[in-house]
């Protein structure tokens, strides 16, 4: 008997152990779906994350101070939100005509104009201001995103927002997103730098680019012109740091916001050849001059007869003045094409043709990567000249309708493209860098190593100089005299400091392992900002 007994035994209690250890787990399983990201023991950071994306306010929680790196595709005048806009124009004394719907100086009352303080009181008419100067008067079932976003600029242009006052508020928003790095699409150098080039072309043959250089050469060994853009971007600087001292909104930040901003001219894909030809060369003669400006890109729908017509003799034109002007950095919005807006035959090479004959380094958008001739092969070039794909989700939704499956992110993931997350614009888009990592979090179901990665990727292919942090871009190899970079307790040694202090690129990945490095501690801490 005593030995049936202790048979049983022998079969029960594994049995009886197991239903403990698994009421065990399901107590804690129900313990860690009521509990928050930042409650005690909930796990690593990467259990935390899963914990986060239950639902997006939570993402939003964890991602707005996640270590972000940097936003490397931010146009500026898209990147503005009309609520400043607005109050700018105010400040300035403008009208506004509401049959327009832009700000105006022609005198209130007369065809209807009424003053900037009229338009602040009528809540309707400034919703409908806001609605046309941003996506978020875009109907989808009724109305085009891509025509709606494209004209949304002329609207929010009318407020004659200055460049200070736009740059103030980019730096403070990144700043508070734990973003350290901003490359700004925007003209970097004042118009006479343009004229002076423009002046020497006084014929412009496409076929005979040499011919236009001999024109031109000239005004590029003129000094007044680096002097001319270094000034301008001086004035403003130091615009935007008044400005972020003073206004309420900004000064939340403290005085100094801790940003570093580079800045890529932007060449008009729809605007006559023999401007392309003279855009380009005054960009790449301010990155020559000013280590401020650091890349060209080029910007106006992709899908415009006019950009359609001229891009093979763009690309054409990019590669002849990278050779006369030594390889300067380009990113080019390539690709963001689809059937809605555009034939499929230009869709066939637009990619492969950006990177192989117009020299880019990095691909804005890129989504019409499935329709390459040789898919296979552009995404092997890019793999291997290492072309980062500047994703922008909100964006593409809205332009083009593309997401979700839709969307070629997770093709550029799996064929080893390195991928950026970016905001393209903004306050258009109504978005931020946080709500791009949001919508990629949860769109791709993307696990912590991922966002790391991505924030990596952001500092590692910008176009600052520097040799970085990591040896041949593998994050897991850090280079001499920083491998103990991620370990809390790290001080820098003089000869690090001193290495970080010639460094840009550097400085800034070794910033981003240091924030990396707090977050993670602030999140087993409690993740409150104020101890
Ligand atoms: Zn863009």
């Amino acid at each position: 008997m005593k030995r049936a007994i202790s048979a049983r035994n022998c079969v029960c209690l594994p049995l009886l152990l197991g239903l403990m250890v698994f009421l065990a787990a399901c107590q804690s399983a129900d313990l860690r779906r009521d509990t928050p990201f930042w409650a005690e023991d909930v796990g690593d950071p990467a259990a935390r994350f899963e914990l986060a994306k239950r639902t997006q306010p939570e993402l939003i929680a964890f991602l707005r101070r996640l270590p972000k790196g940097a936003d490397l595709h931010n146009h500026l005048s898209g990147a503005s939100y009309g609520e400043y806009v607005v109050a700018s124009a105010l400040e300035q004394g403008l009208n506004y005509d509401p049959a327009r719907r832009r700000f105006t100086d022609r005198p209130a009352g007369q065809d209807g104009v009424i003053t900037g303080e009229q338009l602040l009181r009528d809540s309707a008419l400034l919703a409908a201001y806001h609605d046309v100067s941003s996506m978020r008067g875009w109907y989808p079932a009724v109305a085009n995103g891509h025509d709606h976003f494209f004209a949304s600029f002329d609207h929010l242009r009318s407020g004659d927002r200055g460049k200070a006052e736009m740059l103030a508020e980019v730096v403070a928003r990144n700043a508070w997103q734990n973003v350290t790095y901003l490359e700004l699409m925007t003209s970097p150098y004042p118009k006479s730098v343009r004229k002076a080039i423009g002046a020497a072309l006084e014929r412009f043959d496409p076929g005979d680019l040499e011919g236009a250089w001999a024109q031109v050469a000239s005004v590029l060994d003129d000094p007044a012109h680096a002097a001319a853009t270094a000034a301008y971007l001086d004035r403003i600087e130091s615009g935007a740091d008044r400005i972020l001292r003073d206004k309420h909104d900004l000064r939340l930040l403290g005085d100094a916001p801790d940003v570093v901003v580079r800045y890529l001219p932007q060449l008009l894909r729809k605007l006559s050849l023999d401007r392309f030809f003279v855009d380009a060369v005054a960009a790449m003669m301010a990155i020559r001059d000013e280590p401020r400006v650091v890349a060209l890109n080029m910007v106006q729908p992709e899908d415009a007869t006019r950009s359609r017509e001229r891009f093979a003799d763009q690309m054409r034109i990019l590669d002849f003045l990278s050779g006369k002007l030594g390889n300067p950095p380009i990113s080019l919005h390539a690709g963001e094409l689809v059937l809605r807006e555009s034939p499929v035959e230009p869709m066939r090479d637009r990619i492969s043709r950006s990177v192989t004959q117009g020299q880019a380094r990095r691909i804005g958008h890129g989504i019409s990567i499935a329709w390459e001739d040789d898919v296979v092969g552009t995404l092997e070039t890019l793999r291997r000249r290492e072309v980062l794909v500047e994703i922008c989700l909100s964006s593409n939704e809205g332009i083009l309708g593309v997401k979700g499956d839709a969307h070629p992110f997770m093709l550029y993931r799996r064929a080893g493209v390195p991928v950026s997350i970016n905001t393209d614009d903004e306050a258009i888009s109504r978005s931020n860098l946080t709500m791009e990592f949001v919508l990629a979090a949860s769109r791709y179901d993307l696990r912590y190593a991922d966002l790391l990665e991505l924030a990596r990727n952001s500092l590692e292919y910008a176009f600052m100089p520097g040799d970085g942090l990591y040896v041949e871009r593998d994050y897991a190899r850090l280079r001499p005299g920083f491998a103990k970079v991620r370990d809390s307790q790290w001080t820098p040694s003089a000869e690090a400091r001193a290495a970080m202090q010639s460094d840009l690129k550097l400085r800034l990945q070794v910033r981003l392992e240091r924030e990396i490095v707090a977050f993670e501690r602030s999140l087993a801490n409690g993740f409150r900002t104020t101890p």
